[in-house]
C-alpha cells in the first residue's frame, strides 16, 4: 500500500469545496489515514515547496498558501500516488481532463485546489511533515 498527501489550498477551503473534495476521495477508494485542519506558516509553506524556491512563481506561491486554512489528508490506496494525481488532475486546470478536482474548481495555474504528492517516497516524507505516526490510523 502506497500514501500521498491532500492538500485542499486555501482556494479549496474558502469556496467551500472541503465536502466535495472528501466525498470524491471516500468514491476513490482511498483510506484516510489522518486529517487536519491547519494554517501553514511563512516557514512551512516554503520548506514545502523549497524544490521550487528558485521559480519566478515562489513567492507568490508562499503566499497563496499561507492567506488561509488548508485542510491536510494523509491518503493510503494502492498506487496512491498516481492515482491521486489522476484524480485532481494537470497542474494547469486548463489543461486537466474533465472531471478531475483541478478543472471542476480550479482557478488557474497556481489556484489549483488541491496537491498530491509527486512519488511515494515524497509521499510518506510530506505526511511525515503534517502528522506523526500516532495520528495516522490504519483501521477501517
Ligand atoms: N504553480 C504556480 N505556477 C506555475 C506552476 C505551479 O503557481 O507555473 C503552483 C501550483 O499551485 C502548483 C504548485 O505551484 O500546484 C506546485 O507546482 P508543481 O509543478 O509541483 O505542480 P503539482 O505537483 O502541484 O501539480
Ligand atoms: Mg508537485
Amino acid at each position: 500500500m502506497e500514501r500521498t498527501l491532500c492538500i485542499i489550498k486555501p482556494d479549496g477551503v474558502e469556496k467551500g469545496y472541503i465536502g466535495a473534495i472528501i466525498s470524491r476521495i471516500e468514491k476513490e477508494g482511498f483510506k484516510i489515514l489522518g486529517l487536519k485542519r491547519a494554517r501553514l506558516t511563512k516557514e512551512m509553506a516554503e520548506h514545502f515547496y523549497d524544490i521550487h524556491r528558485e521559480r519566478p512563481f515562489f513567492n507568490d506561491l508562499v503566499s497563496y498558501m499561507t492567506r488561509g486554512p488548508v485542510v491536510l489528508i494523509a491518503l493510503e490506496h494502492e498506487n496512491a500516488v498516481s492515482h491521486w494525481r489522476t484524480v485532481i488532475g494537470a497542474t494547469n486546470p486548463e489543461n486537466a481532463d474533465v472531471g478531475t478536482i483541478r478543472k471542476l474548481y480550479g482557478n488557474n495555474i497556481e489556484e489549483n485546489v488541491v496537491h498530491g504528492s509527486d512519488s511515494a517516497e515524497n509521499g510518506k516524507l510530506e505526511i511525515g511533515v503534517f502528522f506523526s505516526e500516532a495520528e495516522l490510523i490504519s483501521q477501517q
